[in-house]
């Protein structure tokens, strides 16, 4: 299919074909191979672009490729996510959480968890104490589980805002930079937004080192 060409690990290529897309988007053929690569990406995409996809495969892969790296090297203890995506709202969230276990289905035994508000706290915990692969949360009440000391997020590798211009007009600025300065330094970090003009691109300039720029 048109996705072969991309670099994409056979697993996620497979979820890709299960899912019967045959072609890439123009913003997953263009991010996707940059994203792949490692540094830092400044996508200019809305909702319709298949900007999900975009930046959740390559998530996948790098958690793919982490785990083949690590071997079996038995873990001692629960270990945070490798990949946080910050999204505006619950609903958003869970759809993105939703994505990353469909594309993530021949993972074998990806763990995917969404901390979102209006959900009880002793819930969330409850994911805190496992294993994860890829969080996708709300800025907000991850903040909160960051102030308990509850969150984990010195393994985080990748942090993707997505539609980073709704989080900042619902407020969220300062969450998100507490959030960002509380992860490992040495990371890829993605920031989607329907627009880079005002707040959304000076935030890209804080938080993007060198980035490729991909505009559809
Ligand atoms: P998004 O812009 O990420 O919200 O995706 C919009 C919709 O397009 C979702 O329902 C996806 O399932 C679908 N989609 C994403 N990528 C593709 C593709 N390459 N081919 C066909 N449909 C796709």
């Amino acid at each position: 299919t048109g996705f072969d060409a991309l670099g994409l690990q056979p697993a996620l290529r497979r979820a890709v074909a299960d899912a019967g897309y045959t072609t890439p988007s123009e913003v997953q053929a263009r991010s996707i191979p940059l994203a792949l690569a490692g540094g830092d990406l400044r996508v200019c995409a809305g909702t319709g672009s298949g900007k999900t996809a975009a930046f959740v495969l390559p998530a996948l892969q790098r958690i793919l490729l982490a785990r083949e790296a690590d071997g079996r090297r038995e873990r001692k203890q629960a270990e945070g996510p490798r990949v946080l995506v910050l999204a505006p709202t619950r609903e958003l969230a869970i759809q993105v959480a939703q994505a990353a276990s469909s594309y993530g289905r021949h993972v074998p035994g990806l763990r995917v968890a969404t901390v979102v508000g209006g959900v009880p706290y002793g819930a969330q915990l409850a994911a805190f104490r496992q294993s994860l692969d890829l969080l996708v949360a709300t800025p907000g009440r991850l903040l909160d589980h960051l102030g308990s000391g509850a969150a984990r997020l010195g393994r985080v590798g990748m942090l993707v805002l997505d539609e980073a211009d709704r989080m900042l007009d619902m407020g969220f600025i300062d969450d998100i930079t507490a959030i960002a300065e509380a992860l490992p330094a040495e990371r890829q970090t993605v920031m989607v937004s329907a627009t880079f003009a005002g707040e959304p691109g000076r935030l890209a300039q804080r938080l993007l080192r060198d980035p490729q720029c991909v505009d559809v």
